[in-house]
């Protein structure tokens, strides 16, 4: 199949104005686009890079985790990957949206959200974002400190918040326990600051890091919010959130993970905010949601090669996609990527060591620390990379000229229908 009717016109880079998605004559056919595109762009001989963003596997992966944790209303964390019709797609879906700074506020409440389906879930918020919410009728604020409250208490009184815990044993690719999360022993002094200033605490929420590891960590954090739940209500709040934050992983290979995880998840709720109590649970997914729905493909624009001591070949491929790019992430992640290569042999080819460069002038802009084994390609040829959809091409950027990456979003004729007749 290939897609009818493409509608492509693609927006400003940086605008915010959705550009159409290309309709696909049938659900699940959207990686067929990147090929077609390869060849599209090779014949034009402009191989710039491009995204291809499969709208209904993010749909699937919706699903699925509703399968999984039935009980949880994913907040999805727009930081992840902000393109419009990812959010036009999960508003239409019903989910609720977790944002970090007023410009997610206005981008989620700009399709028409209800701003009781947002959580303002970063602990640190500059006064003037707290104004904006307040102004908009988001309620729903996270905090981690005694500082926060204040700025709260006088510039939106009128706030639901939660209380964001630090992780006590939790293995991720990304940790932010560093940066964010009161610890326990500091919770009923934040409690109880929060009363003092009149203000009402409603929940609590954590965040295991993104990417993680250890499913168990989540058990142990539903059962930290458990204590907490009882302090607040010590204090004289109305606990009535759990939040469990993120950390899903998001590729298909990590779909044991993400099962085990949902096992102790629903678990540790049984135990500890069993249903009947009246408590809302809600998370923040971003990853589990992206990851996977989004494949890359980028071109050799030049090439270098070097003898080792002993006569090893190496090599240096620069593409045309790199850190300063989609591809910022890659190299705090800890295993190297391995591309696809786009190129036909005529035996299975033997692989050499590689380097992979980013377009930039800076030698920081690599994909990885370490070299990779490839086989031997040209100037010209492509590379694919899948599970490109987190963490992308929302911390893009243009340094040294290089625009933003081209993404053709895709859809097939259903999802096309349900937000046609989305309110
Ligand atoms: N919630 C908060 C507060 C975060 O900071 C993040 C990621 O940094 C997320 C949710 C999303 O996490 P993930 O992509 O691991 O699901």
């Amino acid at each position: 199949t290939h897609p009818g009717n493409p509608k492509e016109q693609l927006g400003a880079v940086g605008s915010l104005l959705p550009s159409e998605p290309i309709i696909l004559e049938q659900e699940g056919s959207a990686w067929q686009l990147v090929p077609r595109k390869i060849q599209e762009l090779t014949i034009k001989g402009c191989q710039d890079p491009f995204m291809v963003l499969d709208l209904d596997a993010l749909v699937g992966r919706h699903q699925t985790f509703l399968q999984a944790l039935p009980q949880v209303q994913p907040f999805y964390a727009v930081k992840c990957n902000s393109r419009p019709w990812v959010l036009r797609v999960l508003a239409a879906l019903g989910t609720g949206f977790d944002c970090a700074s007023q410009g997610e506020l206005e981008q989620v409440l700009g399709l028409g959200v209800a701003p009781s389906r947002i959580i303002f879930a970063n602990p640190c918020k500059a006064v003037s974002h707290i104004r904006y919410a307040a102004r908009s009728g988001v309620q729903l604020l996270t905090f981690d400190s005694e500082e926060e409250l204040a700025k709260v208490a006088q510039h939106h009184p009128g706030a639901r918040l939660v209380l964001r815990i630090q992780i006590q044993k939790s293995q991720s690719s990304f940790p932010l326990n560093d940066k964010f999360g009161a610890p326990l022993e500091a919770c009923g002094h934040l409690l109880q600051a929060a009363r003092d200033l009149g203000l009402a605490v409603v929940g609590a929420s954590f965040h295991v890091g993104s990417d993680c590891q250890t499913p168990q960590s989540y058990q142990q954090a539903i059962a930290d919010c458990h204590c907490v739940f009882e302090m607040g209500r010590r204090a004289g709040h109305h606990m009535s959130l759990l939040d469990l934050g993120g950390g899903f992983p998001g590729t298909e290979g990590s779909k044991a993970r993400f099962e085990e995880m949902a096992r102790v998840i629903n678990a540790a709720r049984a135990q500890y905010f069993p249903e009947g109590t009246g408590v809302e649970v809600i998370a923040e997914p971003g990853r589990f949601y992206m990851e996977s729905v989004c494949t890359t493909a980028v071109n050799i624009i030049a090439k270098k090669a070097a003898l080792e001591s002993g006569g090893h070949r190496k090599l240096k491929y620069y593409l045309n996609e790199g850190y300063y790019g989609a591809f910022r992430i890659f190299l705090r992640e800890p295993v190297s990527r391995i591309p696809i290569a786009v190129k036909e042999f005529p035996s299975e080819p033997s692989l050499l060591p590689c380097t992979l460069y980013g377009p930039t002038c800076d030698a920081f802009d690599r994909l990885s620390l370490k070299e990779v084994q490839l086989p031997e390609l040209d100037v010209g040829d492509w590379l694919i990379f899948p599970d490109t959809g987190a963490y992308t091409s929302s911390m893009s950027s243009t340094f040294n000229g290089f625009p933003i990456i081209t993404v053709y979003e895709a859809m097939g004729p259903h999802l096309r229908s349900l937000l046609e007749t989305a309110p």
